[in-house]
């Protein structure tokens, strides 16, 4: 029945962050002499970013990424950017060049305009979108280096005429010193890179210290801690969905290639944690992928973190038909979603909550992680029922422009007079009749 094959997919999410390892277990009671939560952390670490400011960061950055910084070390020096740039592969920065002009192209397609309508003689109503004036970018860098992830927050910021983009990095070697990173930030035109990661990089951003000046949002992905402290500071500034560890389900019927599925899968699953979970009607499928699996994971760099990864987080489920696959993906309500079938277009149309979905066979979801266009900041485990994936809109705010003749007052005057009347608001009622 779907209903328990719904419950035993979601068993297969996988769990945000490393919280629940031994070593990050180790970590919060060395740091704060207790076992505190990762919600009590977090609250701690954004209290004293709060309160002593460039002081606090520059102790979690010691305490909880083993750097010794001092505050004029917090900011990534203009020369270390131009540095990272000069010195990086041509090639990359060609690629990098590439990919900001995809992304750049449709970002700018789907940007909101103002509209504006006459209803009645007298009348124009508009909605007018603008632009953000400074946001913070999330940049992770605990596991891995993501230079992509600078490409797919700052470029839909600029389309959306950011002024002012701050990138925070982790001081590691896979963060704020990662030279990929910093060449991508260069080439995009990024002068303001701070190294701090974590929650307290999220609180500074929020509250702003005398080095970093507060945003008005915060986006990008990151572990548990940087997804719970953006929750934490919501409200103070705005912020992005919650991007977690990675998920996919793949869709395919008989004309889906094993092998193309299996690394699929593998793509997925090479995030350790990241679910990868493949959905069919076709039976022969199942072990054919199966097989291809076991086979391409003895070629991976990341085998055993991958193999891990598929142990915990993979699934192979054989449906009844087709509708059967779309409706427990609808309820999943994946990050990805790949359709490897005879017709993806059928099945799309019957599938409302996915992040973002590719199809066909030749697209696989690391062409949209790297290159196609949209953002591959996208809500994880089950919120893109009610969230959306980052993109240049996340970037605007509207508001209304209302503008009324003398006659076209007098016309919706009753009206006003008669709501406000009712309510017992008869200042409001006033301003209208003084007028008539
Ligand atoms: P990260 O850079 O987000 O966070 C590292 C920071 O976490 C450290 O700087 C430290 O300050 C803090 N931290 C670690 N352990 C802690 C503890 N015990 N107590 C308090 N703070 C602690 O980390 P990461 O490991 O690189 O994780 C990035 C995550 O983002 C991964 O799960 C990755 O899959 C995900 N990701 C998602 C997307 C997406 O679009 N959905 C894109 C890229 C990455």
């Amino acid at each position: 029945g779907s209903a328990e094959i719904l419950q035993q997919l979601r068993d297969k999410l996988s769990p945000q962050g490393d919280v629940v390892s031994p070593r990050g277990r180790a970590l919060t009671e060395e740091v704060f002499g207790a076992p505190l939560t990762p919600v009590e952390v977090v609250q701690r670490i954004c209290a004293e970013v709060q309160n002593a400011g460039t002081e606090a960061l520059l102790k979690f950055n010691r305490q909880l990424d083993k750097a010794d910084l001092t505050a004029d070390q917090l900011r990534v020096p203009a020369a270390d950017l131009a540095a990272a740039h000069a010195a990086a592969d041509p090639e990359l920065i060609a690629s990098i060049q590439r990919i900001r002009d995809n992304v750049a192209t449709f970002q700018q397609a789907i940007l909101h305009r103002d509209v504006t309508i006459e209803p009645k003689p007298g009348v124009t109503l508009t909605q007018r979108y603008v632009p953000l004036r400074r946001v913070g970018v999330c940049v992770p860098g605990g596991a891995a280096a993501y230079p992509s992830t600078v490409l797919m927050t700052v470029v839909p910021a600029q389309v959306a005429g950011v002024q002012e983009i701050a990138v925070v990095a982790p001081p590691t070697a896979f963060g704020a010193y990662n030279q990929d990173m910093l060449a991508t930030c260069h080439e995009l035109g990024v002068t303001e890179v701070y190294r701090m990661g974590g929650a307290q990089a999220v609180a500074a951003l929020a509250y702003g210290t005398d080095i970093v000046p507060a945003v008005n949002k915060i986006v990008g992905p990151g572990n548990l801690f940087v997804a719970l402290a953006k929750k934490h500071v919501y409200g103070t500034v705005d912020i992005d969905s919650f991007a977690g560890p990675s998920e996919v389900i793949v869709i395919a019927d008989q004309t889906a290639r094993p092998e193309f599925i299996a690394a699929d899968l593998l793509a997925q699953a090479e995030h350790s944690p990241g679910s990868a979970i493949l959905i069919t009607w076709d039976e022969a499928l199942i072990d054919a992928v199966s097989g291809e699996v076991a086979k391409q994971l003895a070629l991976l760099e990341r085998a055993e973190l991958t193999l891990d990864s598929l142990e915990a987080f993979g699934a192979l489920i054989l449906v009844r038909d087709e509708a059967q696959a779309c409706e427990l993906t609808d309820s999943f309500a994946p990050e990805h979603l790949h359709i490897e079938t005879a017709n993806p277009r059928d099945q799309i149309a019957k599938i409302k909550n996915s992040g973002a979905a590719f199809l066909g066979h030749h697209t696989p979801v690391a062409l949209g992680d790297y290159a196609a266009g949209p953002s591959h900041v996208l809500p994880t485990g089950g919120t893109c029922t009610w969230a959306a994936g980052l993109c240049s809109n996340s970037f605007l705010r509207s508001g209304s422009i209302t503008e009324f003749d003398e006659s076209a007052m007098n016309q919706i005057a009753p009206d006003v007079e008669r709501l406000a009347e009712k309510e017992g608001l008869t200042a409001h009622a006033r301003s209208v009749s003084i007028r008539r």
